[in-house]
């Protein structure tokens, strides 16, 4: 099982085990057949409008595709906007190197200039600025700006945060001035197959039943929604206690007093921790981390983390859903009766969409697992290349990790690519580099190959990767 460096950390709000009911299993009805209207014939096709989605979507038509991305909500972002997950982490190294850059840089750096974006200046990046690293601790956030280095000192990462509404704007922006096509509020519900090739998708909607055709298609779903019909081979096994076998639930608070909390805490630590272990003792947690967006005053984030092993079961969803939002409304309530400064606060915002971190994944024409994490040597089909922070002293020796365009590519189904957390990686793998930098990197690379396949005529295995590389060097993807 993979382990965290010693400052990372997954405290459960709720265990794993829930009560199904439901699911009798054997009954089946045969679904009649139907004719479905084809609304759009193109070259790609993007299921899923996440860190991944976006990239492929913009990627691919920039690339010269034709391309529509589809998405089942009425914002884009995933989790980076709509599960208030805003917080993209470990885009350098321990020691202050920058390793993803391309299509993530790019949404940082135009956000950041609509003042959206907040990192810590790079002259800080791999350094101990006592400050810096202070203001990072005092927030909670250790676990997304500090690292130990070799010397044993704190030194700062290059983390950003994101203001989640800008980005929505933006990333509709992004999407449709590289010229792709945009549907939202379109869910996705299956493959249309000839044989192994997927030759488009079939969506619900408001609109009713429907069909898309497409040379390629790419599943941005998180959940890797299209595989199981498609036949691609795929694993789903998580270990209890691990990041990815886990849903979140983001809510945050507005309207706290902090300098009161800071001079209640400090002037009185006693009767402070008192109050901690009452609203413990009622239930509740009193542990937050401060909003670290530069306009947000007063403004406390807190993301409470539920075990899963199923994280696309519906029973189970809806059940952490309710019994969540129960659980945070009432933290919320014991915080303002009890802590000094949450007097006046409020919910301002709960993630409209419920975190998920594992699932399904492929096995595909490269199996990534925890021995790639321990070398120094990249793939020739390298697509990206992830800072390594999260394992302790294993960091220190090896700071980067390398993935294959292989990974992104199913084994046996043609007219398919994966670019989100669905990538072909054990759990291993996964428990570290699945988060919105990788997926975006997954995504520009996903959506420059399936453009390329369909500009040459070829299956998205036979790519030519010579030109993958320089389309992504091309877009600021920073490669060996
Ligand atoms: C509690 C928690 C905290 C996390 N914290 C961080 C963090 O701080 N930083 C970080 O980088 N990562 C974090 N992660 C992980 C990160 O959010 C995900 O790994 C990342 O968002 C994956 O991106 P994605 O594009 O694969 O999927 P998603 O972000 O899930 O995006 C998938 C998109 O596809 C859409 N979609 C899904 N199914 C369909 C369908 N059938 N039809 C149409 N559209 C569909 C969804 O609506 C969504 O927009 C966290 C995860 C959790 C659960």
């Amino acid at each position: 099982m993979a382990q965290y460096g010693s400052e990372v950390y997954h405290n459960y709000d709720q265990p794993h085990q829930f009560a199904k009911k439901g699911a009798t299993g054997a009954k089946t009805i045969t679904e009649a057949q139907r004719k479905v209207q084809v609304i759009r014939e193109t070259d790609v096709i993007v299921v899923g409008g996440g860190p991944g989605g976006i990239a492929a979507a913009v990627s691919a038509a920039r690339a010269g595709a034709k391309t529509i991305l589809l998405e089942r909500y009425g914002h884009l972002g995933g989790m980076s906007t709509g599960g208030l997950v805003n917080i993209i982490p470990n885009l350098g190294d321990i020691y202050g190197t920058q390793h993803i850059g391309g299509f993530c840089q790019e949404v940082i750096d135009r956000l950041a200039a609509r003042s959206a974006a907040c990192f810590p200046d790079k002259r800080f990046w791999g350094k101990s600025e006592a400050a810096v690293v202070d203001t990072y601790l005092k927030a909670n956030m250790m676990h997304f700006y500090i690292r130990k280095n070799k010397e044993g000192k704190y030194v700062v990462l290059y983390t950003a945060v994101i203001d989640p509404e800008v980005a929505k704007d933006e990333m509709n922006t992004i999407v449709l001035e590289a010229g792709a096509e945009l549907l939202l509020h379109t869910w996705v519900t299956a493959p249309i197959m000839d044989g192994n090739r997927v030759k488009g998708v079939i969506v619900e909607s408001k609109s009713g039943r429907q069909a898309l055709l497409g040379k390629v298609v790419i599943d941005s779903s998180g959940d890797g929604d299209l595989l199981p019909a498609t036949g691609t081979e795929t694993v789903d096994y998580m270990i209890p206690g691990s990041r990815i076998a886990q849903f979140g639930f983001v809510y945050w608070i507005s309207n706290v007093d902090l300098k009161k909390y800071d001079d209640f805490m400090t002037s009185e630590p006693d009767k402070y921790k008192e109050v901690t272990q009452e609203i413990q003792r009622l239930g509740g947690s009193p542990f937050f981390s401060r909003g670290l967006l530069d306009h947000q005053e007063g403004v406390v984030w807190v993301h409470r983390l539920i075990g899963s092993l199923h994280q696309t079961d519906i029973e189970e969803m809806t059940h952490i859903d309710v019994t969540t939002r129960k659980q945070s409304v009432r933290n919320w309530e014991l915080l303002r009766d009890y802590m000094p400064g949450f007097e006046k606060s409020y919910i301002m915002l709960s993630s409209p969409q419920l975190g998920t971190s594992g699932g399904r994944r492929i096995v595909g024409e490269y199996y990534l697992t925890g021995k790639d994490m321990d070398t120094d040597t990249p793939f020739d089909d390298t697509i990206a290349v992830f800072a390594d922070n999260d394992r302790g002293e294993k960091s220190l020796l090896y700071p980067k990790t390398y993935v294959p365009y292989r990974a992104l590519v199913p084994k046996e189904t043609e007219g398919l690519l994966v670019a989100c957390r669905a990538f072909s990686a054990d759990h291993d793998f996964s428990e570290f580099f699945n988060l919105i930098p990788h997926c975006m990197c997954f995504g520009q690379a996903a959506g420059a190959a399936a453009a390329l396949a369909v500009k040459d005529g070829v299956d998205v295995r036979n790519v030519n990767f010579a030109a993958l590389r320089s389309e992504l060097i091309k877009h600021g993807a920073i490669l060996p």
